[in-house]
């Protein structure tokens, strides 16, 4: 699987794979024979849209919690370099797809008095990762 960004071959086998599951969501939806002719194409679409919001909030929040579980329980201070308790703080991300909600892995340094953010998901080339407030100036 990709390392940074996955290649256009990769995301067209991923587009593949879950349309394949969309005949498992269309089946639970609205059973083996299918929609009546009743069923028009705004309903069918909120249910393939429900289904990809669902997909899209599975996949990222497994993928982040794996991320997040890699930095263990302390990560040191950015400023100070002291080793730090790192706990869990909801937050709601938004993607593409809509909100999703993430246990995002915060860092509090005691000494310097402020709180950071382990380096889990390395931001991409001019994409910042955001800070909740900003760090105490040390000049
Ligand atoms: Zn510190």
């Amino acid at each position: 699987m990709p390392r940074r960004k996955p290649s256009p071959e990769e995301l067209q086998e991923i587009r593949g794979l879950a349309s394949r599951w969309g005949k498992i969501v269309a089946r639970h939806a609205f059973g083996e024979a299918g929609p009546g002719t009743d069923v028009d194409l705004d309903a069918m679409e909120q249910v393939a849209a429900a289904a990809a919001a669902g997909l899209t909030e599975g996949t990222l929040s497994t993928l982040l919690e794996q991320q997040a579980h890699l930095l263990g329980t302390e990560q040191p201070c950015p400023g100070c370099g002291r080793l730090c308790a790192v706990r869990r703080a909801e937050r709601s991300l938004n993607v593409r797809a809509g909100p999703v909600t993430q246990r995002e892995p915060i860092g509090h340094c005691p000494d310097c008095r402020r709180d950071f953010f382990p380096p889990a998901a390395a931001a991409a080339p001019g994409r910042p990762r955001l800070q909740p407030r900003r760090a105490p100036d040390h000049r």
